[in-house]
């Protein structure tokens, strides 16, 4: 960071002089820098005027210190939050953010400054640093899939076996899709807020990915196994209580800290796995040819990699890992992660699209072996 970077970032501290000696009077930069320190040594000597009042005149009352800590305290977050609400800071490096920032260390530059408001969270939307990429992909996702499942929804009834029971069926896979993509966005954008919402929006975050591997099921049960009722419903079932696992699992604060990334992706990717059960019992009992072809196996296995790609990558933090500070704003894990999941949710969609087209063309009606 540029000595004239430092002095604009609210939180770390005085400004440096070094380029601007007094012989240099005339460099309008230079007066420019002066003038603002003289302003900011004004201020401090007020302050330090201020203090010392306060001090001589608590002096005799021991009991009030910690209060008059506190109203300090209330002072300078009062004067940071002005500064950050008037938009007046810049990206900060890796090593000065407080712990709870500090998510990943291979991102050496580029980071938001803790911004206690949410008003200077959501403009920084329109700002360059190490969110910026996670941000924009969930946003434009979210609004994607959001256009999407309207358009679906308002397609004729002519185009559906049963148009109420799929439009809900499909629903429920926009319904974990825009959940899992508006949560995410909102996390990365208020994530710099304060550790409070960074926590609570963290857990949001988690449960969104939960929701999605949740709503991309039920479509493709529904078709999958549209003439077995029974393992249908078992499958659903079994999905569900995984998948409130998972979110239960994520609401614990120590889920979201860097030591356990390993883990959350492991939970998550074990959450889509689970579809493997499933799929074999589709392959054995419909055969390879059938499930490829009517079954859409290969968008589904095409979708699966994407996902795990993506956890994988997220989890060893690649390719930042080997690129330390040459990926803090773009291409790095967490936003090639963010791509591949709106991949992914587009691939599935494709996969129960032509699930669905194939349902009509085949009609209602099961054969008694209860196949396709
Ligand atoms: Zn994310």
């Amino acid at each position: 960071m540029s000595p004239r970077e430092r002095a604009d970032t609210p939180i770390s501290g005085s400004p440096s002089t070094a380029q601007c000696p007094s012989h240099n009077a005339r460099v309008p930069e230079c007066d420019e820098e002066r003038r603002k320190n003289e302003e900011k040594d004004e201020v401090r000597e007020g302050k330090e005027k201020e203090e010392e009042d306060e001090r001589s005149s608590d002096e005799g009352f021991m009991g009030m210190t910690p209060l008059l800590q506190a109203h300090h305290a209330m002072e300078r977050m009062e004067e940071f939050v002005h500064k950050v609400w008037e938009g007046r800071w810049r990206v900060i490096p890796h090593d000065v953010l407080p712990d709870w920032l500090k998510d990943n260390d291979f991102l050496l530059h580029g980071h938001r400054p803790p911004m206690p408001s949410f008003r200077a969270c959501f403009k920084s939307i329109f700002r360059i640093h190490t969110e910026t990429g996670n941000i924009w992909t969930h946003l434009l996702g979210c609004l994607f899939f959001l256009c999407l499942g309207l358009m679906f929804m308002f397609r004729p009834n002519m185009s559906f076996v049963a148009p109420v029971q799929e439009k809900v069926v499909i629903g429920m896979f926009f319904l974990g899709a825009v959940l899992c993509l508006s949560f995410s966005w909102l996390f990365h954008t208020v994530y710099c807020h304060s550790e409070g919402v960074s926590r609570v929006f963290s857990k949001l975050d988690y449960s969104g990915i939960a929701f999605l591997i949740m709503g991309s099921f039920v479509p493709w049960l529904y078709y999958s196994f549209y003439c077995s009722p029974q393992p249908r419903f078992i499958y659903l079932i079994v999905v569900c209580i995984l998948g409130l696992a998972a979110i239960t699992v994520s609401q614990c604060d120590f889920f979201a800290t860097p030591q356990y990334r390993g883990v959350r992706a492991g939970v998550f990717v074990g959450l889509g796995l689970s579809g493997v059960v499933p799929t074999l019992h589709f392959v054995i009992s419909e055969g390879l040819i059938k499930a490829t072809t009517m079954g859409q196996m290969g968008w589904l296995l095409l979708m699966a990699t994407l996902y795990i790609t993506g956890a994988c990558l997220y989890a060893a933090r690649i390719p930042e890992r080997f690129f330390p500070g040459k990926c803090d704003i773009w291409f790095h894990s967490h936003q090639l992660f963010h791509i591949l999941v709106v991949a992914g949710a587009c691939v599935h969609f494709h996969g129960v699209s032509n699930l669905q087209e194939f349902r009509l063309k085949a009609g209602g009606g099961c054969t008694a072996d209860g196949t396709l």
